[in-house]
């Protein structure tokens, strides 16, 4: 099946990064847009805070909840991204996603600029136009982390009543939606979920779902993953025995994500990533990337007195993005640690030995 999450897509766009190796900053390929900080869901380990939590990621700044793009604001944004050529498009958290007011004027302008379109959201708003909004979008992809609707709810912060709405929306979505939208499920495993891990993707498939993608919870305890790792491999390797097939599809970056994610250093020295994907938050800056977004540090422009277009393509933006050294600014699990490996091992080949296949 193909791998819709490979670290290797980035080579079939070449024009990129011959763009990369010659110095110039072009337009990022792919944006994750974050039009609101509030959500209607409070897991417990919501990295913005959304929860009753002590989890938000260490890096992030206090995060406003009340934070939202401008609907001015976002048409301009949108606007700049078709005639810039940018590509892709996600809608995230932030919050959800759904809860903004302006969705539907977004997705429409998004759509007017032949911009693919996708969103990440916890589900309980995907019904009536918003759900029909996304039926053609490229994918979507719903937080989801338990089977049991009161483990469900327990890890939500929610009643039991939103998780009955969910699981009907992703039952309807799949249905209505059209076939090349791929709906699949983020999973994220902690000790509060694991037993269900198997059970999940079986009540997923039965509903419509094209895939899950089972991850771990990041903790900022050591070892989080010790005492459950072998049970949760155990449900996944068996779930994929027993549930793949038929257009239903299983990625297991658990198994290679239960380490622990926190230590100190980069691998590489150089971030080509973020100058191919970028991040624009609620709080109107454009940042390095999703993993430090509302990171004080990490922000590239601020967008409240230009168009996203201006600040892209100014000189400072060229030097933030070129003077980055990741190996000291970033103290943090790198999600593009693979791409950028791959990159500068791509840009450290010997041309004249190019042909010695
Ligand atoms: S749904 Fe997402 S943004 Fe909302 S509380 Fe949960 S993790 Fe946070
Ligand atoms: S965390 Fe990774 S993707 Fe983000 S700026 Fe640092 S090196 Fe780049």
């Amino acid at each position: 099946m193909k791998n819709m999450y490979s670290s290797v897509k980035v080579f079939h766009h070449k024009d990129a990064l011959d763009l990369i190796e010659r110095g110039e900053i072009g337009a990022p390929y792919y944006i994750r847009i974050k039009p609101t900080n509030l959500c209607n869901h409070h897991c417990a380990y919501c990295t913005y805070g959304s929860g009753s939590t002590d989890q938000k990621t260490e890096n992030r700044d206090a995060i406003n909840h009340m934070d939202m793009i401008p609907k001015e604001k976002m048409l301009e944004i949108i606007e700049d991204m078709g005639e810039m050529g940018v590509r892709a498009v996600t809608f995230s958290g932030g919050g959800e996603p759904l809860t903004y007011p302006y969705i539907l004027e977004t997705v429409k302008k998004v759509k007017e600029n032949n911009i693919d379109l996708s969103l990440i959201t916890n589900g309980e708003l995907l019904d009536g136009e918003r759900a029909e909004a996304f039926y053609d979008a490229k994918w979507i992809r719903i937080s989801f982390d338990s089977p049991d609707g009161e483990e469900y709810a327990k890890l939500r912060g929610i009643s039991v009543r939103s998780f009955e709405k969910v699981i009907g929306n992703i039952s309807d979505f799949a249905q209505n939606k059209s076939r090349d939208c791929v709906l699949g499920v983020n999973y994220v495993i902690s000790r509060s979920n694991y037993k269900r891990v198997y059970e999940a993707a079986k009540l997923l498939k039965e509903l419509g779902v094209d895939n899950i993608k089972y991850a771990a919870v990041v903790m900022n305890e050591q070892h989080y993953h010790d005492e459950i790792k072998d049970e949760v491999i155990e449900q996944i390797h068996r779930a994929k025995r027993e549930l793949e097939g038929g257009g239903f599809q299983i990625t297991n970056s658990y198994e290679n994500d239960w380490m622990d994610k926190n230590f100190t250093a980069q691998s590489f020295p150089v971030c080509y990533t973020c100058r191919l994907v970028t991040v624009i938050a609620a709080d109107q800056k454009i940042y390095l990337c999703h993993t430090r977004a509302y990171d004080s540090k990490a922000v590239v422009a601020d967008l409240r007195d230009k168009s996203f277009r201006e600040a892209w393509y100014s000189e400072e933006t060229r030097k933030r993005l070129e003077q980055l050294k990741p190996q000291e600014a970033c103290r943090n699990f790198c999600v593009y640690q693979e791409r950028n490996e791959l990159i500068q091992a791509y840009f450290d080949v010997n041309y004249d030995h190019i042909n010695f296949i």
